[in-house]
């Protein structure tokens, strides 16, 4: 029997916008038995087929994969993946001698809810936030290895965090095809220190990449602090931009090492740097250096709706220690990357902490994700990165 959904009557509406999820609110009934994960079809209340997608237990209770009849085989996801790296290639991310690490596929915004893809040289690291892509992975990774060629040649499989429980538990980390590379992965030329195996998310937020770029333009000279450093790549870009000084904070001490071994890696013998691994708040009260060029990237602080709140409440306190404390002239890289924070209510919680922090502020840039995170323009959820620049007086 066909494995299918019917959708209650309207609930239709937001497919014929070509959003990609259905929630489990909008299904009438469920026939054939679907596993979680199974590809099912969807009809509307007159019987009309609307969409296919991936099915799974949760208040989003199928992922749309196709809006035309067609068969989701190997040739669907070598198409889809075809596409995505098309897109790569005329952004001039591939090919290079100087740069190998892009995303390759960012979920909605590919029309492939569920999955991401990061390339680091010739390894592709896939992350499943899906049942049904987890179930998918190794004719995507097959995929990906045909369409890309000599280009990617080792897929690591990396989901342990990112699925449900019951998927998770199948102990499927590691390498589907290939294994390790010494590829050194490169960031407009600066070699970065990604672990894909024990890092955070697929081992970098590549997300970052045209935000350092731009932060490298601006350190001169300057005293950089970067809180939240991770893997410490604004360090870097204010190193090779000239920075005077630059102090790494983040709390974890597997990320300062990182930072460290990319500082050692990129400028040996340099001793402009030096990383801290403290909790973020406590090192901006504490803190006697002065510093006139500050980075704060901290980690999503709302995850879901009903975090919103506090979240905000938090974005304008981190901002607030940091505008008090920035020399004159100084600037102000921030950042958030909550989806459920727009980038009005952030905007808003950093006008608060410059009111309260009496300081004069001006904006110099509004930021956002990069190309290769793509937002699906059907799909407004997708964005989620904001970040402003900001000169204080
Ligand atoms: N700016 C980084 C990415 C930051 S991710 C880059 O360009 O790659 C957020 C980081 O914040 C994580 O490494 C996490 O370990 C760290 N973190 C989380 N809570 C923290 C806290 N209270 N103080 C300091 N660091 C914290």
């Amino acid at each position: 029997m066909q494995k299918r959904v019917l959708l209650k009557r309207g609930k239709e509406e937001s497919l014929l916008r070509f959003h990609p999820w259905i929630f489990s609110g909008a299904i009438a009934s469920i026939e054939g038995a679907p596993e979680e994960g199974d590809v099912v079809d969807v009809y509307t209340s007159d019987g009309n087929w609307i969409a296919a997608g991936h099915i799974q237990v949760g208040s989003i209770a199928v992922r749309v994969l196709t809006f035309v009849q067609e068969p989701i085989d190997k040739e669907f996801w070598k198409k889809r993946v075809a596409v995505a790296y098309n897109l790569r290639s005329s952004l001039g991310l591939t090919d290079r001698e100087d740069h190998n690490i892009y995303r390759l596929i960012h979920g909605e915004g590919d029309n492939l809810p569920g999955l991401v893809v990061d390339v680091y040289g010739r390894t592709a690291v896939v992350q499943a936030h899906s049942v049904g892509m987890h179930c998918c992975r190794q004719v995507i990774a097959e995929a990906i290895t045909e369409v890309l060629g000599s280009r990617v040649v080792s897929v690591y499989y990396k989901s342990e965090t990112t699925l449900p429980y019951k998927a998770q538990s199948d102990n499927s980390t590691g390498y589907i095809i290939g294994g390790h590379l010494d590829d050194v992965p490169l960031e407009y030329g600066l070699k970065l220190p990604v672990d894909w195996i024990n890092g955070q998310k697929t081992g970098l937020f590549i997300d970052q990449r045209e935000n350092r770029a731009l932060l490298e333009k601006y350190s001169k000279g300057r005293s950089v602090l970067n809180m939240f450093c991770y893997t410490g790549g604004f360090s870097l870009a204010a190193l090779r931009g000239g920075a005077k000084l630059v102090h790494s904070v983040d709390s974890s001490a597997k990320a300062t090492e990182l930072t460290n071994k990319g500082v050692k890696d990129n400028f040996p013998d340099d001793n402009r740097h030096k990383a801290f691994a403290e909790d973020a708040f406590k090192f901006l009260d504490n803190m006697e250096e002065k510093y006139d060029l500050v980075i704060l990237d901290p980690p999503a602080f709302a995850k879901h709706r009903d975090a919103l709140k506090r979240a905000l409440i938090g974005y304008r306190r981190l901002n607030e220690k940091a505008l008090e404390k920035i020399e004159p002239g100084g600037i102000l890289f921030t950042f958030s990357c909550s989806q459920v924070v727009t980038k009005e209510q952030f905007r808003m919680a950093v006008f608060t902490a410059a009111a309260q922090a009496k300081r004069s502020v001006r904006i110099l840039y509004q930021l956002h994700q990069p190309a290769d995170h793509p937002i699906n323009i059907f799909h407004p959820e997708g964005e989620y990165l904001k970040g402003l620049v900001l000169y204080v007086e």
